[in-house]
């Protein structure tokens, strides 16, 4: 589908769309901020500002959850059928691969990922995740259950459950894949029968400003959706303590999940969270090397480093621990860096400055500490916000490369020996996100599986994603799953009804 579009140059029609003035959708009308107010975003590449957003704050935030309240209680939307709601969120899935380019360039602009990967992967997996999503309408089911109530000898019952839609969701979504996290959230939250507040990271809010004109083309009503852009500790923060909103969904760093928790306490709406990684991937010795190299280097190479999932530690079986790392290396070193536009790179810049400085000071870190470099370790150039891909080794457990996300392209590689200690190992992380595993022998593959506390395994690939595959973290990494049937229990509430008959 993607290689029969015509390809068009992104200065015909995604300029355009970019020097607007964007404004914020709310009650299925495109609106100023209320203050009036906007901000910049930047071209990742060159660091020069890009457009201006409006400025979503806790007015516009009040202003949109009145909406999807309204919306929720008064509008059509409850009144459709679970067909025509599933028509309607795959019209939207459709619409989207209609545009597949113009979304995968605003994506590489804004974000700054090489306009393959997101004409590859985002815009793909974002209009299968919605067709996936409108499949499920029909199919969200109770039970009818047989209940023997003690204290009511001789009484009859006829008791089942519903499943009917937590009401007005709130939604903040990070920069690192804008088009697919505002997907992977809306989707269910639709499928269900919610409405919706959005609010896009504000690094990246292009392409979830334009994915609200395709639910307007599509046909949703006023207020099912709304898109406030503007910055976490206002528009954020405030979505986050609304009390009318019924349920916070967040994917993002831990830290800020950790206040995102405090904020819902205040009328203790439902939390679901998608937060950090420092993910173990491990290449055992008697696998392909030239198939775990690859793989390894796609595991943290992969979207820059800036996967909550990436494999940013690297455990390697002592005796292919050189081979392996020396490969990682060398594809590490093989990578072309620079702007996501141009057809000849590999990898574009991060997403911010913020993140350049936050990458390089883990850089410093690693190096102070004893770390060292076998492949990058600095900045690229001094325009834009490049990182070279870096492999680092003689790190130990402690240090903060090896503890921390770093949300980069930087890899810490670790030998080991004896397999206890490895998973003792693997899983000394406060994260429980995903982990790889890249060997023959499947029974090793399967009880090491078993043993990794992490929400997601690949054995002999990784960074495989699926809109029916769950995805979520143990431990520190979150609480709930996005994507699979698993999604519909986050948005759904469950209600009992017990009748006597
Ligand atoms: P990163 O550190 O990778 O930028 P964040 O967790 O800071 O990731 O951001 C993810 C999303 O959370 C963004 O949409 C951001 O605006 C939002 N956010 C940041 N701080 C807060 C906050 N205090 N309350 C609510 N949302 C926030």
């Amino acid at each position: 589908m993607a290689t029969a579009l015509k390809i068009v140059p992104p200065e015909a029609r995604v300029t355009s769309f970019v020097s607007r003035k964007h404004k914020m959708l709310i009650n299925g009308k495109w609106v100023d901020s209320a203050s009036g107010k906007t901000f910049p975003t930047y071209n990742p590449a060159t660091g020069e500002v890009m457009a201006q957003i409006a400025e979503g704050d806790r007015e516009d935030i009040n202003r949109a959850v009145t909406a999807a309240r309204n919306a929720f209680e008064n509008g059509p939307w409850r009144k459709l059928t679970a067909s025509d709601r599933g028509r309607l969120i795959w019209k939207l899935g459709d619409l989207l691969e209609e545009n597949l380019e113009e979304f995968a360039e605003l994506e590489s602009l804004d974000n700054g990922k090489p306009l393959t990967v997101a004409r590859a992967a985002d815009v793909p997996l974002a209009a299968d995740l919605f067709r996936y999503m409108a499949g499920w309408t029909t199919k969200i089911e109770g039970n009818t259950i047989p209940i023997s109530v003690p204290y009511t000898p001789g009484a009859r019952y006829l008791a089942y459950t519903l499943r009917e839609p937590v009401g007005v969701v709130g939604q903040i979504i990070p920069w690192n894949f804008p088009l697919l996290m505002a997907a992977w959230k809306l989707g269910p939250a639709l499928a269900t029968g919610n409405t919706v507040v959005l609010k896009p990271a504000e690094q990246t809010p292009l392409t979830a400003l334009r994915l609200g004109e395709l639910i307007q083309q599509a046909g949703f009503p006023d207020g099912v959706v709304n898109i406030v852009p503007g910055y976490g500790e206002t528009a954020g923060a405030a979505l986050a303590a609304h009390p009318d909103v019924d349920k916070i969904a967040f994917t993002g760093s831990t830290e800020v999940g950790k206040l995102i928790l405090q904020a819902a306490a205040g009328n203790l709406k439902k939390v679901s969270l998608e937060l950090g990684g420092k993910s173990p991937n491990i290449v055992f010795a008697d696998v392909d090397l030239d198939t775990a190299i690859a793989g390894s280097a796609s595991a943290i190479f992969f979207n820059h480093g800036q996967c909550c999932c990436a494999g940013s530690r690297l455990f390697v079986e002592k005796k292919v621990f050189d081979k392996v790392v020396d490969g990682v290396a060398e594809r590490a070193s093989q990578i072309k860096v620079g702007a996501g536009f141009d057809p000849n790179i590999d990898m574009g810049p991060l997403v911010s400055k913020e993140q350049l400085d936050r990458v390089c000071g883990y850089l410093e870190s690693g190096f102070s500490e004893g770390a060292k470099a076998v492949a990058g370790g600095h900045r690229v150039g001094d325009r834009g916000y490049f990182v070279e891909p870096t492999v680092l080794v003689n790190t130990n457990p402690d240090m903060k490369v090896v503890q921390e996300e770093i949300f980069g392209p930087v890899v810490t590689a670790i030998p080991f020996e004896d397999a206890s200690e490895l998973v003792r190992q693997a899983n000394d992380s406060e994260y429980g996100l995903a982990a790889g595993i890249w060997t023959r022998d499947i029974q090793k593959a399967n009880r090491l599986a078993a043993d990794l506390r992490a929400g997601t395994v690949w054995i002999n690939c990784y960074n495989i994603f699926d809109a029916a595959l769950p995805f979520g973290g143990y431990k520190q990494s979150g609480w709930g799953r996005e994507m699979g049937h698993e999604v519909l229990e986050q948005y759904t509430e469950v209600k009992a009804v017990c009748s006597a008959m």
